[in-house]
């Protein structure tokens, strides 16, 4: 696996899945017809098909290697009738005949992920549940979700291998507002401020502050900007772990 933080050396397979993989395949309606964006070996689909927890599955991959990989475990456990590995650019990989119900997109920088539905907009009726898994930007992400009329139905943070981890859950469900503080937290978090949640905040809490500081004794100045867009995230975070 490329570049999933934290699971390197771990003995993941189609059976196993690491726990972020695992709470993403819980948010995976029964039944459902998947699209898996960047599926690299294919672990999830591969996992939810062999389980029974899925009708069918599309593994969409850009990239060879990771192509190639899925492939060799579809045809290993003899999925090849009902997933179907495509090597594509995002949401390219999915067709209106496949019937897509639900799509997965995980282990990338939100931002990737917010680009890959956004220039695939045509492939999505509107029907799907979006499962969304981003390593960071998930403000950008959640923007357009909001900007796109998408309902963020359930949210989670959880923490493997010292990296903490988002779950964005959503579906289109009409207009949408999301206050600017809503978007940086996740509207669902905030309201429910689990422990996961709160440490992570308490964590990135201390680097904003130092790169604060960090920016106060630079010699060459930072852009007055970006002084004062860190601040407003650092009094956010403080008043919400106050
Ligand atoms: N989704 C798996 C997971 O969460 O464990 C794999 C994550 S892996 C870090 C990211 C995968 O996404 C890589 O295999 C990469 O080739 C693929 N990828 C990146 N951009 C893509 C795109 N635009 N379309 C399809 N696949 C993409």
């Amino acid at each position: 696996m490329p570049d999933v933080r934290g699971e390197k050396g771990l003995q993941l397979n189609q059976q196993t899945l690491s726990r972020r993989l695992e709470r993403v395949a819980a948010h995976v309606p029964a039944g459902a017809r998947l699209a898996d964006i960047g599926s690299d070996h294919g672990y999830l689909p591969v996992a939810l098909m062999r389980r029974g927890a899925i009708a069918a599955a599309v593994a969409g991959e850009a990239a060879l290697t990771p192509l190639r990989a899925a492939e060799r475990s579809v045809r290993e456990h003899g999925l090849d009738r009902w997933i179907s590995v495509r090597l594509a650019n995002g949401l390219a990989a999915i067709e209106p005949e496949d019937g897509i119900t639900a799509i997965s997109i995980c282990g990338m920088g939100g931002e990737t992920i917010r680009d890959i539905l956004d220039s695939g907009k045509a492939r999505l009726s509107g029907r799907e549940r979006l499962v969304l898994q981003p390593n960071g930007g998930e403000q950008p992400l959640r923007q357009w979700l909001m900007d796109n009329g998408y309902r963020i139905l359930c949210e989670e943070v959880l923490r493997e291998n010292r990296f903490d981890y988002e779950i964005i859950v959503a579906e289109r469900a009409g207009p949408v507002l999301y206050t600017a503080e809503e978007l940086y937290f996740g509207p669902l978090q905030l309201k429910a401020r689990s422990p996961a949640f709160l440490l992570k905040w308490q964590r990135l809490l201390k680097l904003k502050q130092q790169t604060l500081s960090n920016f106060a004794r630079a010699r060459h100045a930072v852009p007055e900007q970006k002084v004062q867009e860190l601040a407003r995230q650092t009094r956010w975070i403080t008043e919400l772990l106050a």
